[in-house]
């Protein structure tokens, strides 16, 4: 295959009216190189993930997200302006989410345009946003086009400013939200729910916060985010560090300033070269004295080139056109079936290897984008990805690697081991100790684990992360058998989407249509039929089959840093197309999915 066919299908640019399809790898076009040349890569491939691997096999121990005592300060909310102090609330509403990121916003219109009038928000931070309340570190932007991401334009009337929208234009739609839907008339805000359990004999959820609230439900929504805790590399020493760090989630604008200006004259470490800290990376390179940047894997940057919004195409908009553009995209989704008989017509090895040698092309092209825009070589060599796209987020970003050539920022690549030992000074690699005024930690986050602050007990007090300790059972990801008026967003057996915000768009729909189901046909409560639930799990199962990641794939969220995962325990990969039909399908036979109780 030819540069020019890759190029082709990661080019969006400059037409706002292109979804951004990255990359697409179609095994009915063969390659052009040998195939040693593919299989030679493929083998530097498993190199270098039993390389990561065998350096930190302890997996998801590796990290920590208890941040208590000691590690308390990398979770304290830098942007609440003052404490709310305030009385125990107690009192009941129709319908509440934990949480107050996207998941509630979207779901909460649509139950709003369905009637419903009391909406409560519990939420830890101190004001509505969720992702975009909490990441508010310098660079943060989305990688999904706006047009698409930010979710409810035409209700709006809204136009976003460029093809890719920055962290406070986000934040400031997730407001918007909040204000027109009346989101923030029941909020309760600097709070934490601590357990939601459900009372049998009243039919209602009963939850408690860390603030002495005792509050009641008809309906909850689990809606706390699919990448919300923060979570630290456990590292020996870190806890002797004197200088100043915190983690980019919280980041420290009173330490750093506002423009950063403050960091003119400190020493400046980062951990973690993620999608995270790809964004931070530049903007901490042009204003601090030094940089250093502490590589374990480095990330996979694409072209971004970011365009302002044409006023022209803005003016050109009809109501209701991102609905239609949402709905071409669905569409788009759908295997065409032709292209899929002709691909199941290729014989299985085949198909699979040129799907692989398509995926190497694709990173060849990253790799000659770093020496192009790397000028020191071993620097350059360091930042070269080597696995599959996709095997981890990819990025998309133009500042990112020309700021190694600025004189001031050095890479530490540390060959796949990653940072073993901080000091009271800075951090100590390869016996090289790197003394640093600020430490910052780019090191991502914990995956959504459901009821991640929050114990939920359903029907007989059974925990659902214990009902889940012999696999994940749901329906569609968002329901679970013995869990009445509970829905569960973001989280495993649902769709996967790189544009996040659809997929819970499409949830939002669906949990709002089973509330309205409910109420109207004077039912107290709808909970999955368990032959319902088995039938997801199975469906989950077989899509799942198809996908070597876990054992193929660099080590990372992606695939539970490379443990052995029980197949249910993951997305449903049959493909948005199919996961949105499912749910379509769903709302026109209701009782054959789920129970009904007065
Ligand atoms: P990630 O989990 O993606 O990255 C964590 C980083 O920390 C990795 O580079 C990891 O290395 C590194 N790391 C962990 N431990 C160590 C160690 N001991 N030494 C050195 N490095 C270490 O978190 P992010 O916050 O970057 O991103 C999380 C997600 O948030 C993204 O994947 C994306 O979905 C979303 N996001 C989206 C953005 C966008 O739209 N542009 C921007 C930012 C985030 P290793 O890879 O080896 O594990």
């Amino acid at each position: 295959m030819s540069d020019t066919k890759v190029k082709e299908s990661t080019t969006r640019h400059n037409d706002p009216n292109k979804m951004a399809v990255r990359a697409a790898f179609d095994p009915t076009v063969p390659t052009d190189k040998p195939q040693e040349f593919y299989d030679q890569i493929k083998a530097k491939f498993a190199e270098e993930r039993d390389k990561r691997l065998n350096a930190r096999p302890d997996g998801l121990s590796q990290y920590t997200s208890e941040l208590t005592g000691e590690l308390a300060k990398y979770e304290t909310d830098p942007w609440a302006e003052e404490r709310i102090e305030r009385e125990p609330i107690e009192d009941h509403v129709e319908t509440l989410f934990i949480g107050g990121g996207f998941s509630a916003l979207l779901t909460a219109a649509r139950l709003r345009e369905r009637g419903v009038e009391s909406i409560r928000i519990v939420e830890k931070g101190s004001d509505v946003g969720g992702t975009w309340y909490w990441n508010r570190y310098p660079g943060a932007a989305c990688d999904v086009s706006a047009y698409d991401y930010l979710p409810l334009l035409d209700e709006l009337g809204y136009v976003p400013k460029s093809f890719f929208a920055k962290g406070p234009e986000i934040f400031a739609h997730c407001q918007a939200i909040a204000e027109k839907y009346d989101l923030y008339d029941l909020a309760i805000f600097q709070t934490t729910v601590t357990a939601t359990h459900w009372d049998e004999k009243d039919k209602i959820w009963r939850l408690t916060t860390d603030r002495g609230d005792k509050l009641t439900a008809n309906f909850v929504i689990v809606a706390n985010g699919t990448l919300a805790k923060p979570k630290l590399s456990k590292i020996k020493g870190m806890e002797t560090y004197q200088g100043h760090s915190f983690h980019t989630s919280r980041f420290d604008y009173a330490y750093c300033g506002h423009d950063l200006e403050n960091l003119k004259d400190k020493r400046v470490g980062i951990i973690g070269t993620g999608a995270t800290a790809v964004q931070i990376i530049p903007r901490l390179g042009r204003a601090a004295k030094s940089l250093h940047v502490f590589q374990r894997t480095p990330s996979a940057i694409d072209i971004r080139d970011d365009i302002p919004t044409d006023p022209e195409w803005a003016a050109s908009l009809k109501p209701g056109w991102q609905k239609e553009r949402l709905d071409r995209h669905v569409l788009g989704t759908r295997p065409d079936p032709d292209k899929r008989k002709e691909i199941e017509s290729l014989p299985r090895e085949l198909r699979t290897q040129r799907y692989e040698n398509q995926n190497i092309e694709h990173q060849m092209r990253i790799h000659r984008r770093v020496e192009e825009l790397v000028e020191d070589k071993a620097t350059a060599e360091a930042l070269k990805p080597w696995y599959m796209h996709r095997c981890k987020r990819p990025t998309y970003d133009d500042e990112y690697l020309p700021a190694f050539n600025l004189p001031n920022v050095h890479l530490v690549d540390t060959d796949g081991k990653g940072v073993t030992e901080i000091n009271e000074r800075g951090v100590v690699f390869d016996g090289v100790e790197y003394p640093v005024d600020v430490l910052i930690y780019a090191t991502g986050f914990e995956v959504q684990v459901t009821g991640i602050y929050n114990d939920i007990r359903g029907e007989g007090g059974l925990e659902l992360n214990d009902k889940y300790s012999t696999g994940m059972r749901t329906v569609f990801g968002i329901h679970s058998a013995g869990y009445p008026n509970l829905f569960i967003m973001g989280g495993y057996q649902a769709s996967f989407q790189f544009n996040l915000t659809f997929m819970l768009q499409t949830q939002g729909f669906h949990i709002a249509e089973c509330i309205k189901y409910t109420r109207e046909n004077g039912y107290k409560t709808i909970d999955a039929k368990p032959e319902s639930e088995q039938w997801w799990v199975d469906e989950v199962i077989k899509f799942r089959g198809t996908t070597n990641r876990n054992k193929e794939c660099t080590p990372g969220y992606y695939n539970f840093e490379g443990q052995e995962n029980r197949r249910q325990d993951g997305n449903y990969n049959g493909g948005m197309y199919q996961y949105v039909q499912h749910l379509d399908n769903s709302k026109t036979k209701f009782p054959e999915f789920f129970d009904f109780q007065q």
